[in-house]
């Protein structure tokens, strides 16, 4: 293995481990039972205190007031705070706050920055990004019924989306809409900003996700643009290049959130382990003593510390090449992690029994909201295909040579 873990990276890695364990932990019931609105407040108080720490924005550059951390470095810290569902929001580093803040840092222009970067970076705001849409299959990204036609001085947009992530209260969606129609298929989309207090955006409802709706940053709206009018300059990018930016923007992100998953496992490890030990069969015999029980820790175990190596490979990979010559690393990680994630989830409900599905502890909640990871940026299956598509080309080229890929 090529990569090393930066020694200077340990005493944030313990600061945060602590930050979760003594912090988080105890508020997640609170968050279960009512909701985000009833841990906001204390969430942010610990916003705060962080900042002050210089824990904040681990993916941002340093001169923009994050830590400036490498995709590896801030890898490692999303797996410690992935322990918690709370624990990226305490770092201003969650989805999808943290791609849409890269976005505008690589391509927004002076006023974009200071209008929306400003406020996210200080976490005054949220925002969301607004691409899916329910007529349309969003694995196919480039099928798109949104359109925002110039009229003079502005765009007028006219669309319909849904699971756009944390909509509710966020002051900016970057909606994903058509702009050049008659160009070729990746080049017809743009990013549009838009403040979603603008006349005609309408949040329609949360959309209950496994019978839980959420609320405020845990949540998943469905939104309609009608005659939605925002100034030519709202424009991220040139007209035509959406797709191009949405691509740069999803491998550092995919970084990110399998290594959030690997924490989610973590904490599903620590569980399955905890309660193997502690439930009782009879009074001689533990769970943990079952032969079942210990192939779920064995294979659990052997699954989690793979799929970190992996994940840590492409990170890596990513510092080093950059994200386009990356592309088959950061696909292989986005499926393999996820199928890794239900899985050990999996086990750790079904060690718990009865209690497992119950919101006693944090797994149901994971399995519910991370369900969706085999879904959300990009199913598995369109993943498998590009890693595939990508194999089978180079053996068809090195056939063409006679020789072997
Ligand atoms: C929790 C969550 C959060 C999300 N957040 C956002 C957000 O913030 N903003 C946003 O714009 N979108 C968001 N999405 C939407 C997400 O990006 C889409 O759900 C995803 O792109 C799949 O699109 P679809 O749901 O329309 O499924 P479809 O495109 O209809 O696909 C359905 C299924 O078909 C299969 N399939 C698709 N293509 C292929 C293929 N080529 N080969 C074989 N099988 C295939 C897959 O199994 C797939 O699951 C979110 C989704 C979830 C679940």
């Amino acid at each position: 293995m090529e990569f090393s873990i930066p020694p200077s990276l340990a005493p944030t890695l313990e600061a945060l481990r602590r930050l979760v364990k003594e912090e988080l932990f105890p508020l997640e019931p609170l968050a279960r039972e009512s909701g985000f609105a009833a841990v906001e407040p204390r969430l942010q108080e610990l916003r705060a205190r962080c900042r002050e720490r210089g824990l904040w924005l681990p993916q941002i550059p340093k001169a923009h007031g994050g830590m400036g951390l490498s995709v590896l470095e801030h890898g490692l810290v999303s797996e410690v705070l992935g322990r918690s569902p709370l624990g990226h929001y305490t770092l201003n580093c969650q989805a999808p706050d943290a791609g849409n803040m890269e976005l505008l840092l690589e391509f927004g222009t002076e006023a974009q920055r200071e209008r929306w970067l400003r406020p996210l970076l200080a976490g005054e705001i949220r925002s969301c990004f607004g691409m899916t849409e329910p007529e349309h299959a969003g694995s196919n990204p480039v099928w798109l019924g949104t359109r925002a036609v110039r009229d003079g001085d502005h765009w007028v947009i006219d669309g319909h989306k849904w699971f756009t992530s944390s909509a509710d209260g966020a002051a900016l969606c970057i909606v994903m809409a058509v702009t050049e129609p008659d160009a070729a298929p990746h080049e017809r989309a743009s990013m549009v900003l838009v403040p979603t207090d603008a006349e005609g955006f309408t949040l329609v409802r949360n959309i209950p996700v496994m019978g839980e709706a959420g609320d405020g940053w845990m949540s998943h709206a469905e939104v309609r643009l009608e005659g939605v009018r925002v100034p030519a300059e709202n424009l991220l990018g040139a007209s035509g290049r959406g797709f191009a930016l949405a691509q740069a923007r999803l491998g550092p992100g995919r970084i990110h959130h399998c290594m959030r998953w690997i924490g989610l496992c973590e904490r599903a490890f620590d569980l399955m382990a905890q309660r193997a030990l502690e439930r009782r069969l009879s009074p001689e015999q533990r769970l943990g003593d079952t032969q079942t029980v210990q192939h779920w820790i064995a294979e659990s175990r052997a699954e989690i510390d793979a799929t970190r190596l992996l994940v840590l490979h492409a990170a890596w990979r990513i510092d080093e090449v950059g994200v386009k010559a990356a592309r088959e690393d950061i696909s292989l990680i986005k499926f393999h992690a996820a199928s890794v994630l239900q899985r050990v989830v999996d086990r750790a409900i079904q060690c718990h029994g009865a209690l497992g599905i119950t919101e006693d502890t944090v797994l149901s909640w994971i399995y519910r909201h991370e369900r969706g990871a085999r879904i959300y940026d990009g199913p598995d299956e369109v993943h498998k295909t590009v890693v595939a598509r990508r194999i089978l080309r180079r053996y068809a080229e090195a056939a063409s040579k006679g020789g072997r890929a």
